[in-house]
């Protein structure tokens, strides 16, 4: 019997408890915890690929050089992502190297720097709608639009830089992670949804300064190494219909034609949280996948037991 291959999308928020502990020691000691559970999704016999969330991550690399731009150059976005892709990676691997040498498995862990391509004509280049980085006055803001930059006020806090949020349309490195995981090596990749590259009309492809969502990617990761399952860990143990509202029901299983309805009615998922990840699971099965999972960290061997969470089956 071949090895249920499964994709495990670590979300930002399960690498920092709160803004009390987000020194990159806290961040550590969170990527410690979630890879205890996946240590023991591998002892269960389970093939893995983890992808996980930067959106914090990036922030505090921006702000450090924006702090910084009067004696050191500025990071732009997508390196910033590439940054965010090995230092998370580094934590993850190293505590999963030493999960499995305490376990006794004898396995290799790599974390493979990952480029998303998306479309230069996906709509969203024209309505930039995700915000980056630290609140500015308005004075900065409106020399940053002349540097052309996006921005937005976001009531009394202040000025925002918004970049676009394109659809993933294919994973440059899948072909390589993909060779690592049937060799049986753990991946860890696509960090904060792939670095987001386009493709020129000389067929080279270039960084752009965008952010892909972390979900859909992961869902796209799961479809391209064939995997059967796509587990989102984020910050609850399942998805709600209503939720946040008096009427609100925990979900346990749904179909793939319920989970699509609930998403056409438009109120049940947070738009940007809960909502990209029902939508990358019904892609996901929709693209040939067998099922996706919804639960915490701290849930992930009993959800893949079938005895947690929120599923999703085709
Ligand atoms: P992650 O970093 O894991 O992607 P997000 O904050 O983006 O985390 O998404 C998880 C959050 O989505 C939960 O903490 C919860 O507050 C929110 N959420 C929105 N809609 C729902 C829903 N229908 N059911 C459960 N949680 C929801
Ligand atoms: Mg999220």
């Amino acid at each position: 019997m071949s090895a249920i291959r499964v994709v495990v999308a670590v979300g930002g928020n399960s690498l920092i408890r709160d803004s009390q502990h987000q020194s990159v020691q806290d961040q550590y000691a969170m990527a410690a915890l979630t890879d205890d559970h996946i240590a023991t999704l591998v002892q269960m016999g389970y093939e893995v690929a983890i992808t996980h969330g930067n959106g914090p991550q990036v922030g505090f690399i921006l702000r450090r050089s924006e702090l910084a731009a009067h004696e050191l150059h500025e990071i732009p976005l997508e390196v910033c992502g590439a940054d965010t892709q090995g230092a998370i990676g580094y934590a993850l691997q190293q505590n999963l190297c030493n999960d499995f040498r305490r376990l006794g498995i004898e396995k290799g862990v790599a974390t493979v720097i990952s480029q998303v391509e998306v479309d230069i004509n996906d709509p969203a280049f024209l309505s930039p709608s995700k915000p980056i980085g630290w609140y500015m006055d308005e004075v900065t803001a409106s020399r940053r639009q002349k540097e052309g930059w996006h921005v937005v006020q976001e009531g009394d806090k202040g000025w925002r830089r918004v970049v676009a949020s394109p659809r993933p349309l294919r994973i440059i490195e899948a072909p390589v992670i993909r060779k690592l995981i049937d060799s049986g090596f753990v991946v860890i990749a696509v960090g904060g949804g792939g670095i987001p590259v386009v493709r020129e009309q000389s067929g080279d492809v270039r960084g752009v300064e965008a952010v892909i969502d972390k979900d859909l990617a992961s869902g796209l990761l799961a479809t391209a190494l064939d995997a059967s399952l796509l587990v989102i860990a984020t910050s609850v143990e399942k998805a709600a219909l209503h939720f946040g509202t008096p009427k609100q029901q925990w979900i346990d299983t749904i179909t793939l034609d319920e989970a699509k309805g609930y998403l056409a009615e438009g109120i049940h998922f947070g738009r940007g949280s809960m909502e990209p990840k029902i939508q990358a699971i019904v892609d996901f099965i929709e693209a040939g996948g067998t099922e996706g999972l919804i639960t915490n960290a701290e849930n992930l061997e009993r959800a893949v037991s079938g005895e947690t969470g929120t599923r999703i089956t085709r």
